[in-house]
């Protein structure tokens, strides 16, 4: 609304064109107007003469000193000889006395011309260093905003193509602030050299340059031109630089759409094309739907934990010497109403980053451990396996937590065991392995998740205390058809058996791995073929209906 009403009110005071024929009639439209007026009200005798100053400073406003100087004649001439002093009875103006308010109309349009043309020049002035970009000079934000609103008015759909520098806080570290900026000038340089003529450039301060241009084919050509010639080497203060730049190219739909809606389009692009290594990137919804789940689950996260919406299911795990069910993992998942049962590896990872990773262990503990004691009132007795990754770790409470549910349900703690999965552990592996001989202390098993990934995986063996291994899902699924894959599976097991350590072997799903799995000695097998993660109740049901399995 206030936009607006400044951009009408800009539209009077700068008028160009068609716009400015308008005007002109519009002020001699009121310079008649006061001429009718101040005769209808009884000749330039009243003090209605003034009327005519709205008109002449209204000229020099509009349309500077000419415009001053015109009006202020005009209204001279208007408020003159023509116009009797009284109109009844008719007397007319002496002439000293109009040719002197014909000067002060002049004196006064010429004032107000003068005054406004340097007001005018000073915002135009301003106007332009609020849309430019203070290092480069090229447009910013606003400035590619009102450069895509002219595009729009002349009928055309934009394009913009998001040029993103690749790990540009490493290089702002490793060569400064200062050295960077003269980095984005001649980056800006290059760009002007290349593509200029086809589009706007533009850099954001949040990082990025802009190519906006009047047509997708435009922006099709310029993004060819800069991935072909923009380069990858700068000398800045004689330091190389060696850049790296992804682009992400959208199109708006109409010329309706906000031209911020089509930048980040624009940059959903440019984020994909970094995710897939490509140097460029052509937007389309997909990408919006899973940025906007991801944005979704991001915020949501805080509010489900606190609103314990989150759930456990629970998978089987199953003797591979006697079928019988020796234990459950526990696996967290997240029902939302809107977008359907979401995976841990959806949401884990967001509140790993934050400080959510501490209540959401002293949740995970809680319901696990009270699940567990319900599960021993029924006398199913069995491990209950929890997910921790090394985060869990660094929460203060954890151990005594533990500690005050084993005892507040009277648990076994060799019945719980936590897996450990790898996650940028390495500065932290002695506090991790502290806790971890904590735990042990306690009576509490510990074995190592997704064993075979990574590359830590062999040097936990030897750092941290460890009662057994899981092998990753994708050497057993492989196993039976990649020779590599099996003799991963026949070594982790060799080495478990030669460490003492028991071994399960994750993801099992057909009948034939389970033989092979007996073959090499595993003990414990877990995958789909026996069953699925389950709610907790149904899981009750599933292992009272099968005590024994049939291998
Ligand atoms: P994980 O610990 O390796 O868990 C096994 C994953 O494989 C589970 O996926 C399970 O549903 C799936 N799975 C089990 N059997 C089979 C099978 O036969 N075939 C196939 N294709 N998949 C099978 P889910 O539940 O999506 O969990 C994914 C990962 O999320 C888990 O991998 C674990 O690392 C993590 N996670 C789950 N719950 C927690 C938690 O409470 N804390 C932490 N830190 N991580 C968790
Ligand atoms: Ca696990
Ligand atoms: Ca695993």
């Amino acid at each position: 609304m206030k936009d607006s009403f400044y951009r009408i009110l800009s539209r009077f005071f700068f008028p160009t064109g068609g716009f400015g024929f308008l005007v002109v009639l519009l002020l001699l439209l009121m310079l008649l107007l006061s001429g009718i007026f101040v005769y209808g009200l009884g000749g330039t005798q009243s003090a209605y003469v003034h009327i005519f100053y709205v008109s002449v400073i209204l000229g020099g406003m509009c349309f500077g000193l000419a415009g001053g100087l015109g009006s202020g004649v005009l209204a001279g001439l208007m408020a003159g000889p023509f116009m009797p002093m009284i109109v009844d009875p008719y007397t007319p103006q002496p002439l000293y006395s109009w040719a002197t308010r014909l000067g002060f109309f002049v004196l006064i349009g010429g004032l107000s011309g003068l005054g406004a043309s340097v007001l005018k020049d000073f915002l135009n002035k301003q106007r332009i260093r609020l849309q430019q970009d203070t290092i480069t000079r090229l447009l910013n934000f606003r400035g590619l905003r009102e450069k895509s609103l002219q595009y729009n008015q002349a009928g055309q759909v934009i394009s913009i193509v998001f040029i993103e520098i690749h790990h540009l806080r490493h290089i702002d570290g490793a060569i400064g602030t200062e050295l960077t900026s003269a980095l984005f000038k001649q980056i800006a340089e290059r760009l002007t050299a290349l593509v200029a003529e086809s589009s706007t450039i533009g850099r954001l301060e949040t990082g990025g340059f802009v190519l906006l241009c009047p047509s997708l084919k435009k922006a099709q050509h310029a993004l060819e031109i800069c991935k072909n010639f923009l380069g990858d080497s700068f000398v800045v203060g004689d330091i190389p630089v060696f850049t790296e730049f992804h682009f992400g190219l959208a199109e708006a739909e109409n010329r309706q759409e906000d031209f911020s809606a089509t930048l980040r389009k624009a940059k959903i692009a440019s984020v994909q094309s970094r995710e897939l290594q490509k140097v460029s990137s052509v937007f389309d919804h997909r990408q919006e739907d899973k940025i906007k789940r991801g944005v979704f689950i991001t915020h949501g996260i805080r509010k489900a934990l606190e609103r314990e919406e989150l759930q456990l299911f629970y998978q089987p795990k199953v003797s591979l010497l006697t079928g019988e069910i020796i234990g459950v993992e526990a696996l967290v998942r997240w029902p939302h109403p809107e977008l359907g049962m979401i995976p841990p590896g959806e949401f884990i990872p967001v509140i790993e980053k934050t400080l959510l990773i501490n209540p959401y262990t002293s949740w995970l503990l809680r319901s696990a451990l009270k699940e567990k004691a319900k599960w021993m009132s029924s006398k199913i007795d069995m491990t209950f396996s929890l997910n921790f990754s090394m985060k869990n770790f660094l929460d203060p409470g954890v151990l005594s937590l533990l500690e005050t549910l084993i005892d507040q349900h009277g648990l076994n703690p060799r019945e719980i065991e936590i897996e450990v999965t790898e996650t940028a552990v390495a500065g932290n592996i002695r506090k991790v392995a502290d806790v971890l001989h904590s735990l042990r202390e306690k009576g509490i098993r510990i074995a190592v998740d997704d064993f075979g990934t990574g590359q830590s995986s062999l040097h936990y063996l030897f750092e941290l205390p460890i009662d057994a291994l899981k092998i990753d899902q994708v050497f057993v699924r492989s196993m039976a058809t990649n020779s590599a894959a099996e003799a991963i599976v026949r070594s982790a097991i060799l080495l478990a058996k030669e460490l003492n350590l028991d071994v399960t072997a994750e993801g099992v799903e057909k009948k034939e791995e389970i033989a092979l799995l007996k073959k090499m000695g595993c003990h414990v097998g877990q995958g789909y073929y026996f069953a699925r993660p389950m709610p907790a109740s149904l899981a009750k049901e599933w292992i009272t209906a099968h005590p024994r399995i049939t291998l």
